[in-house]
Protein backbone atom coordinates (compact mmCIF):
# COMPACT_ATOMS: atom_id res chain seq x y z
CA UNK A 1 0.00 0.00 0.00
CA UNK A 2 1.24 3.37 -0.72
CA UNK A 3 -0.04 7.15 -0.99
CA UNK A 4 1.77 7.57 -3.49
CA UNK A 5 0.59 5.17 -6.35
CA UNK A 6 -0.53 6.47 -9.66
CA UNK A 7 1.43 9.69 -8.73
CA UNK A 8 3.36 11.04 -11.50
CA UNK A 9 6.63 12.51 -10.13
CA UNK A 10 8.59 15.33 -11.71
CA UNK A 11 10.91 12.78 -13.24
CA UNK A 12 7.94 11.59 -15.60
CA UNK A 13 8.38 14.46 -17.55
CA UNK A 14 10.32 16.18 -20.60
CA UNK A 15 10.59 19.50 -18.47
CA UNK A 16 13.45 20.70 -21.32
CA UNK A 17 11.99 24.51 -22.56
CA UNK A 18 8.44 23.41 -20.55
CA UNK A 19 6.72 26.42 -18.22
CA UNK A 20 7.10 24.21 -15.43
CA UNK A 21 5.25 25.80 -12.50
CA UNK A 22 6.46 24.38 -8.87
CA UNK A 23 3.78 25.26 -5.95
CA UNK A 24 6.25 25.40 -2.87
CA UNK A 25 5.71 25.55 0.96
CA UNK A 26 8.03 28.51 1.23
CA UNK A 27 6.06 29.33 4.25
CA UNK A 28 9.54 30.48 6.62
CA UNK A 29 9.28 32.32 9.94
CA UNK A 30 10.39 36.04 9.49
CA UNK A 31 10.92 38.61 11.82
CA UNK A 32 11.80 42.55 10.83
CA UNK A 33 12.39 41.08 7.13
CA UNK A 34 14.69 38.26 8.44
CA UNK A 35 14.23 34.86 7.72
CA UNK A 36 14.66 33.15 10.84
CA UNK A 37 14.58 29.21 10.49
CA UNK A 38 14.61 28.59 6.05
CA UNK A 39 14.18 24.65 7.10
CA UNK A 40 11.60 24.97 4.36
CA UNK A 41 13.01 26.85 1.78
CA UNK A 42 16.33 24.19 2.10
CA UNK A 43 13.90 21.29 1.69
CA UNK A 44 12.10 22.86 -1.37
CA UNK A 45 15.77 22.86 -3.29
CA UNK A 46 16.50 19.30 -4.74
CA UNK A 47 12.55 19.74 -7.06
CA UNK A 48 14.34 23.59 -7.74
CA UNK A 49 17.75 22.67 -9.10
CA UNK A 50 16.28 19.11 -10.87
CA UNK A 51 14.05 21.49 -12.57
CA UNK A 52 16.51 24.34 -13.48
CA UNK A 53 19.33 21.00 -14.51
CA UNK A 54 16.54 19.68 -17.48
CA UNK A 55 16.20 23.49 -18.53
CA UNK A 56 12.83 24.20 -17.80
CA UNK A 57 11.86 27.60 -17.44
CA UNK A 58 10.61 27.73 -14.05
CA UNK A 59 7.88 29.46 -12.06
CA UNK A 60 8.00 28.67 -8.31
CA UNK A 61 4.85 30.10 -6.25
CA UNK A 62 3.95 29.40 -2.43
CA UNK A 63 1.70 31.17 0.41
CA UNK A 64 3.02 33.08 3.35
CA UNK A 65 0.98 32.90 6.35
CA UNK A 66 -2.59 34.21 6.00
CA UNK A 67 -2.99 37.38 4.79
CA UNK A 68 -5.94 39.66 6.32
CA UNK A 69 -5.39 43.68 5.81
CA UNK A 70 -3.45 45.98 3.57
CA UNK A 71 -1.26 46.02 6.38
CA UNK A 72 0.11 42.42 6.26
CA UNK A 73 1.36 42.96 2.66
CA UNK A 74 4.57 44.18 3.77
CA UNK A 75 5.33 41.61 6.81
CA UNK A 76 3.85 38.84 4.90
CA UNK A 77 5.95 39.28 1.31
CA UNK A 78 7.66 36.57 -0.02
CA UNK A 79 10.59 39.43 -1.23
CA UNK A 80 12.90 37.60 1.43
CA UNK A 81 12.60 34.48 0.58
CA UNK A 82 13.78 35.38 -2.95
CA UNK A 83 16.49 36.94 -2.21
CA UNK A 84 17.38 33.52 0.21
CA UNK A 85 16.81 31.40 -2.78
CA UNK A 86 19.32 33.62 -5.09
CA UNK A 87 21.99 33.01 -2.42
CA UNK A 88 21.32 29.14 -2.02
CA UNK A 89 20.30 28.32 -5.69
CA UNK A 90 23.25 30.96 -7.15
CA UNK A 91 21.38 32.24 -9.63
CA UNK A 92 19.08 35.28 -10.62
CA UNK A 93 15.16 34.85 -9.05
CA UNK A 94 12.89 37.54 -11.02
CA UNK A 95 10.28 38.45 -8.09
CA UNK A 96 6.68 39.50 -9.35
CA UNK A 97 4.98 41.50 -7.32
CA UNK A 98 1.37 40.97 -8.48
CA UNK A 99 0.70 37.01 -8.88
CA UNK A 100 -2.60 37.76 -10.84
CA UNK A 101 -0.85 39.79 -13.72
CA UNK A 102 0.71 39.33 -16.96
CA UNK A 103 4.39 39.80 -16.36
CA UNK A 104 4.90 36.22 -15.37
CA UNK A 105 3.52 35.34 -19.10
CA UNK A 106 5.49 37.81 -20.94
CA UNK A 107 9.23 37.19 -19.25
CA UNK A 108 8.75 33.07 -19.58
CA UNK A 109 9.98 32.84 -23.32
CA UNK A 110 12.97 35.39 -22.57
CA UNK A 111 14.73 33.15 -19.14
CA UNK A 112 17.90 32.08 -19.60
CA UNK A 113 19.64 29.70 -17.80
CA UNK A 114 19.83 30.06 -14.21
CA UNK A 115 17.26 32.57 -14.10
CA UNK A 116 13.98 31.63 -12.99
CA UNK A 117 10.90 33.43 -11.85
CA UNK A 118 9.30 33.76 -7.89
CA UNK A 119 5.20 34.84 -7.86
CA UNK A 120 4.47 37.38 -4.64
CA UNK A 121 2.68 35.39 -1.68
CA UNK A 122 -0.28 33.82 -3.39
CA UNK A 123 -2.70 34.48 -0.75
CA UNK A 124 -2.32 38.39 -1.58
CA UNK A 125 -5.34 37.53 -3.90
CA UNK A 126 -8.51 36.17 -2.12
CA UNK A 127 -8.80 33.83 -5.07
CA UNK A 128 -6.42 31.17 -3.93
CA UNK A 129 -8.12 29.96 -0.79
CA UNK A 130 -11.28 30.08 -2.52
CA UNK A 131 -9.82 27.51 -4.71
CA UNK A 132 -11.68 30.23 -7.66
CA UNK A 133 -11.37 28.83 -11.30
CA UNK A 134 -10.53 32.38 -12.24
CA UNK A 135 -6.83 32.11 -10.61
CA UNK A 136 -6.50 28.83 -11.29
CA UNK A 137 -6.96 29.25 -15.14
CA UNK A 138 -5.04 32.23 -15.12
CA UNK A 139 -2.00 30.30 -13.80
CA UNK A 140 -2.74 27.71 -16.17
CA UNK A 141 -2.59 30.06 -18.71
CA UNK A 142 1.72 29.98 -18.69
CA UNK A 143 2.09 27.00 -16.91
CA UNK A 144 2.64 23.63 -19.47
CA UNK A 145 3.80 20.95 -16.10
CA UNK A 146 2.55 21.52 -12.70
CA UNK A 147 4.64 20.17 -9.82
CA UNK A 148 3.35 20.08 -6.69
CA UNK A 149 6.12 20.28 -4.03
CA UNK A 150 4.19 22.24 -1.09
CA UNK A 151 3.47 19.18 1.43
CA UNK A 152 2.41 21.70 4.23
CA UNK A 153 0.25 22.94 1.96
CA UNK A 154 -1.55 20.11 0.53
CA UNK A 155 -3.95 19.44 2.74
CA UNK A 156 -5.88 22.61 1.79
CA UNK A 157 -7.95 22.86 -1.78
CA UNK A 158 -6.65 26.23 -3.33
CA UNK A 159 -6.10 27.06 -6.18
CA UNK A 160 -2.62 26.37 -6.81
CA UNK A 161 -2.99 23.38 -4.63
CA UNK A 162 -5.93 21.79 -6.59
CA UNK A 163 -7.69 24.40 -8.76
CA UNK A 164 -4.47 24.73 -11.12
CA UNK A 165 -3.38 21.39 -11.67
CA UNK A 166 -6.90 20.10 -12.47
CA UNK A 167 -6.47 22.23 -15.52
CA UNK A 168 -2.69 21.48 -16.27
CA UNK A 169 -2.50 18.28 -18.46
CA UNK A 170 0.66 17.02 -16.77
CA UNK A 171 0.68 17.17 -13.36
CA UNK A 172 2.50 15.80 -10.34
CA UNK A 173 4.43 15.99 -7.58
CA UNK A 174 8.57 17.10 -6.45
CA UNK A 175 11.54 15.13 -4.36
CA UNK A 176 10.14 16.63 -0.78
CA UNK A 177 6.57 15.74 -1.27
CA UNK A 178 7.63 12.27 -1.93
CA UNK A 179 9.85 11.81 0.56
CA UNK A 180 7.39 13.05 3.15
CA UNK A 181 4.18 10.63 1.81
CA UNK A 182 7.16 7.73 2.29
CA UNK A 183 8.22 8.87 5.63
CA UNK A 184 4.62 8.71 6.87
CA UNK A 185 3.54 6.03 4.58
CA UNK A 186 6.23 4.43 6.49
CA UNK A 187 4.55 5.57 9.97
CA UNK A 188 1.03 4.08 8.38
CA UNK A 189 1.90 0.89 6.83
CA UNK A 190 5.23 -0.72 7.76
CA UNK A 191 5.61 0.78 11.07
CA UNK A 192 8.24 -2.15 13.04
CA UNK A 193 7.01 -2.68 16.36
CA UNK A 194 7.56 -1.52 19.26
CA UNK A 195 5.85 1.71 17.72
CA UNK A 196 5.54 4.62 19.81
CA UNK A 197 3.66 7.78 19.39
CA UNK A 198 4.72 10.65 22.03
CA UNK A 199 1.51 13.29 21.08
CA UNK A 200 1.67 16.44 23.57
CA UNK A 201 0.69 20.13 22.55
CA UNK A 202 -2.29 22.11 23.40
CA UNK A 203 -5.66 19.96 22.78
CA UNK A 204 -6.78 16.38 22.47
CA UNK A 205 -9.85 17.60 19.88
CA UNK A 206 -6.12 17.94 17.59
CA UNK A 207 -5.02 14.49 17.89
CA UNK A 208 -8.52 12.36 18.45
CA UNK A 209 -8.31 11.73 14.70
CA UNK A 210 -4.67 10.55 14.79
CA UNK A 211 -5.61 8.26 17.90
CA UNK A 212 -8.34 6.53 16.53
CA UNK A 213 -6.62 5.61 13.25
CA UNK A 214 -3.22 4.56 14.70
CA UNK A 215 -5.21 2.67 17.57
CA UNK A 216 -4.58 -0.45 16.30
CA UNK A 217 -0.82 0.13 15.71
CA UNK A 218 0.55 1.68 18.42
CA UNK A 219 1.74 -0.04 21.11
CA UNK A 220 2.49 2.53 23.08
CA UNK A 221 0.94 5.99 23.87
CA UNK A 222 3.05 8.73 25.78
CA UNK A 223 1.22 11.83 26.61
CA UNK A 224 2.23 15.33 27.73
CA UNK A 225 1.21 18.57 27.11
CA UNK A 226 -2.19 20.30 28.01
CA UNK A 227 -3.41 17.57 26.52
CA UNK A 228 -2.89 15.39 29.51
CA UNK A 229 -4.60 17.10 32.06
CA UNK A 230 -7.70 15.98 30.01
CA UNK A 231 -6.69 12.28 30.20
CA UNK A 232 -5.73 12.53 34.07
CA UNK A 233 -9.11 14.55 34.59
CA UNK A 234 -10.88 11.86 32.90
CA UNK A 235 -8.71 9.42 35.43
CA UNK A 236 -10.39 11.47 38.41
CA UNK A 237 -7.34 13.14 39.10
CA UNK A 238 -7.35 16.73 40.52
CA UNK A 239 -6.05 18.88 37.68
CA UNK A 240 -6.38 22.75 39.24
CA UNK A 241 -6.35 25.73 37.09
CA UNK A 242 -4.46 23.93 33.97
CA UNK A 243 -5.83 24.22 30.41
CA UNK A 244 -8.79 21.59 29.77
CA UNK A 245 -11.13 20.47 27.73
CA UNK A 246 -13.97 19.69 29.83
CA UNK A 247 -16.27 18.71 26.89
CA UNK A 248 -13.27 15.74 25.86
CA UNK A 249 -13.21 14.23 28.91
CA UNK A 250 -15.66 11.38 28.49
CA UNK A 251 -14.21 11.03 24.87
CA UNK A 252 -10.94 10.79 26.81
CA UNK A 253 -12.19 7.98 29.17
CA UNK A 254 -13.15 6.24 25.72
CA UNK A 255 -10.33 6.29 24.46
CA UNK A 256 -8.36 5.05 27.61
CA UNK A 257 -10.58 1.92 27.35
CA UNK A 258 -9.89 1.18 24.30
CA UNK A 259 -6.15 1.82 24.49
CA UNK A 260 -6.22 -0.60 27.13
CA UNK A 261 -9.06 -2.68 26.38
CA UNK A 262 -6.15 -3.95 23.50
CA UNK A 263 -3.49 -4.57 25.42
CA UNK A 264 -1.89 -1.79 24.65
CA UNK A 265 -0.49 1.13 26.95
CA UNK A 266 -0.77 5.01 27.55
CA UNK A 267 1.44 6.47 29.96
CA UNK A 268 0.04 9.74 31.39
CA UNK A 269 2.47 12.02 33.85
CA UNK A 270 3.41 11.46 36.76
CA UNK A 271 4.19 14.41 38.09
CA UNK A 272 4.06 18.07 36.91
CA UNK A 273 5.72 21.49 36.51
CA UNK A 274 3.14 24.09 38.18
CA UNK A 275 2.78 27.47 38.38
CA UNK A 276 0.38 30.15 39.79
CA UNK A 277 0.30 31.93 36.38
CA UNK A 278 2.45 31.83 34.01
CA UNK A 279 3.97 34.86 34.34
CA UNK A 280 5.21 33.81 37.32
CA UNK A 281 8.27 30.99 35.76
CA UNK A 282 10.32 32.20 38.80
CA UNK A 283 7.97 30.87 41.61
CA UNK A 284 7.71 27.59 39.74
CA UNK A 285 7.60 24.12 41.65
CA UNK A 286 6.94 20.90 41.19
CA UNK A 287 4.06 18.29 42.48
CA UNK A 288 5.34 14.90 43.83
CA UNK A 289 2.75 12.91 42.15
CA UNK A 290 -0.33 13.18 39.35
CA UNK A 291 -2.50 15.67 41.25
CA UNK A 292 -2.26 19.49 41.09
CA UNK A 293 -3.22 21.39 43.56
CA UNK A 294 -6.01 24.04 43.69
CA UNK A 295 -4.90 27.40 41.71
CA UNK A 296 -2.05 26.05 40.68
CA UNK A 297 -2.04 25.08 36.49
CA UNK A 298 0.75 22.13 35.18
CA UNK A 299 2.87 23.70 32.52
CA UNK A 300 5.73 20.85 31.82
CA UNK A 301 6.06 16.98 32.65
CA UNK A 302 8.24 16.82 35.96
CA UNK A 303 11.33 15.24 36.55
CA UNK A 304 10.07 11.73 37.36
CA UNK A 305 7.89 12.02 34.57
CA UNK A 306 10.54 12.86 32.10
CA UNK A 307 12.77 9.85 33.36
CA UNK A 308 9.62 7.47 32.83
CA UNK A 309 9.33 8.22 29.31
CA UNK A 310 12.62 8.44 28.14
CA UNK A 311 13.18 4.56 29.30
CA UNK A 312 10.57 3.60 27.59
CA UNK A 313 11.56 5.60 24.20
CA UNK A 314 14.60 3.58 24.20
CA UNK A 315 12.76 0.28 23.72
CA UNK A 316 10.84 1.47 20.90
CA UNK A 317 11.65 0.82 17.06
CA UNK A 318 9.04 3.23 15.58
CA UNK A 319 8.69 6.77 17.65
CA UNK A 320 6.34 9.37 15.93
CA UNK A 321 6.57 12.92 17.66
CA UNK A 322 3.74 15.26 17.47
CA UNK A 323 3.21 18.31 19.98
CA UNK A 324 5.62 19.80 23.20
CA UNK A 325 5.28 18.60 26.41
CA UNK A 326 4.72 22.00 28.35
CA UNK A 327 5.04 25.78 27.32
CA UNK A 328 8.54 25.02 25.90
CA UNK A 329 8.29 28.84 24.60
CA UNK A 330 9.56 29.39 27.84
CA UNK A 331 12.72 28.35 29.02
CA UNK A 332 11.48 27.35 32.46
CA UNK A 333 9.03 24.97 31.17
CA UNK A 334 11.03 23.21 28.43
CA UNK A 335 12.41 20.39 30.27
CA UNK A 336 10.33 17.89 29.28
CA UNK A 337 10.03 18.63 25.59
CA UNK A 338 13.76 18.70 25.64
CA UNK A 339 13.75 15.36 27.37
CA UNK A 340 11.82 14.02 24.75
CA UNK A 341 13.98 15.26 22.08
CA UNK A 342 17.01 13.88 23.18
CA UNK A 343 15.57 10.57 24.08
CA UNK A 344 14.60 10.90 20.33
CA UNK A 345 18.20 11.74 19.07
CA UNK A 346 19.48 8.58 21.24
CA UNK A 347 17.16 6.17 19.85
CA UNK A 348 18.12 3.69 17.22
CA UNK A 349 14.56 3.53 16.26
CA UNK A 350 13.03 5.43 13.15
CA UNK A 351 12.24 8.63 14.39
CA UNK A 352 9.62 10.60 12.43
CA UNK A 353 8.23 14.42 13.67
CA UNK A 354 4.92 15.71 12.48
CA UNK A 355 4.23 19.08 14.08
CA UNK A 356 5.56 22.58 13.68
CA UNK A 357 6.43 23.00 17.44
CA UNK A 358 7.62 20.25 18.05
CA UNK A 359 10.20 20.11 15.21
CA UNK A 360 10.75 24.28 16.67
CA UNK A 361 12.00 23.01 19.93
CA UNK A 362 14.37 19.88 18.52
CA UNK A 363 15.72 22.89 16.66
CA UNK A 364 16.04 24.91 19.72
CA UNK A 365 18.09 22.33 21.33
CA UNK A 366 19.89 21.27 17.85
CA UNK A 367 18.99 17.53 17.58
CA UNK A 368 17.51 18.23 13.79
CA UNK A 369 20.01 15.94 12.17
CA UNK A 370 19.49 13.38 14.91
CA UNK A 371 16.16 12.54 13.52
CA UNK A 372 15.29 10.49 11.10
CA UNK A 373 12.47 12.60 9.57
CA UNK A 374 11.07 15.92 10.46
CA UNK A 375 8.27 17.16 8.59
CA UNK A 376 7.74 20.57 6.91
CA UNK A 377 3.94 19.91 7.16
CA UNK A 378 2.30 19.97 10.84
CA UNK A 379 -0.94 20.04 9.81
CA UNK A 380 -0.60 17.93 6.82
CA UNK A 381 0.85 15.44 7.98
CA UNK A 382 -1.72 14.92 10.87
CA UNK A 383 -4.33 14.67 8.58
CA UNK A 384 -2.37 12.14 6.50
CA UNK A 385 -2.18 9.97 10.11
CA UNK A 386 -5.37 10.64 10.87
CA UNK A 387 -6.43 8.86 7.48
CA UNK A 388 -7.75 11.57 5.50
CA UNK A 389 -6.70 12.57 1.79
CA UNK A 390 -4.77 15.37 0.78
CA UNK A 391 -6.99 17.42 -1.83
CA UNK A 392 -3.32 18.63 -3.03
CA UNK A 393 -2.41 14.72 -3.97
CA UNK A 394 -5.76 13.45 -5.01
CA UNK A 395 -5.61 15.79 -7.41
CA UNK A 396 -2.81 14.14 -9.29
CA UNK A 397 -3.85 10.32 -8.78
CA UNK A 398 -4.27 8.59 -12.23
CA UNK A 399 -7.63 6.57 -11.95
CA UNK A 400 -7.31 3.25 -14.18
P1 LIG B 1 2.62 20.95 17.24
O1 LIG B 1 2.74 22.27 16.50
O2 LIG B 1 3.95 20.30 17.48
O3 LIG B 1 1.61 20.06 16.58
P2 LIG B 1 0.61 22.03 19.03
O4 LIG B 1 0.43 23.18 18.11
O5 LIG B 1 -0.47 21.05 19.15
O6 LIG B 1 2.01 21.28 18.69
O7 LIG B 1 0.86 22.57 20.52
C1 LIG B 1 1.85 23.49 20.83
C2 LIG B 1 1.42 24.40 21.93
O8 LIG B 1 0.98 23.67 23.07
C3 LIG B 1 2.57 25.27 22.40
O9 LIG B 1 2.30 26.61 22.09
C4 LIG B 1 2.64 25.03 23.90
O10 LIG B 1 2.88 26.20 24.65
C5 LIG B 1 1.28 24.46 24.21
N1 LIG B 1 1.29 23.67 25.44
C6 LIG B 1 2.00 22.54 25.69
N2 LIG B 1 1.83 22.15 26.95
C7 LIG B 1 1.00 23.03 27.56
C8 LIG B 1 0.46 23.18 28.86
N3 LIG B 1 0.76 22.31 29.81
N4 LIG B 1 -0.36 24.21 29.10
C9 LIG B 1 -0.65 25.09 28.11
N5 LIG B 1 -0.17 25.02 26.86
C10 LIG B 1 0.65 24.02 26.58
MG1 LIG C 1 1.52 24.08 16.50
Amino acid sequence: MSGLSGIPSIEDFDLKNKRVFIRLDLNVPIENGKIIDDFRIQAALPTIRYAMDKEAKVILASHMGRPKSKADKQRLSLEPVALRLQELLDCDVIFIHEPDEEAAKGLLPGLKRKQLVLLENLRFSALEEENSHEMASHLASYTDIYINDAFGASHRAHASVVGLPSIVKQAGIGFLMKKEISMLDQVLYQAETPFMAVLGGSKVSDKIGLVENLLAKIDTFIIGGAMAYTFLAAKGFQVGSSKLENGKINLAKELINRIESRGKKILLPIDHVIVENLKAAAQSTETTNEAIPEGWMAVDIGPKTRKLYAEEITKAATLFWNGPMGVYEIEAFSKGTIAIAKAFAASSGTTIIGGGDSAAAIKKVGLEDQMTHISTGGGASLEYLEGSKLPGLEVLRKKD
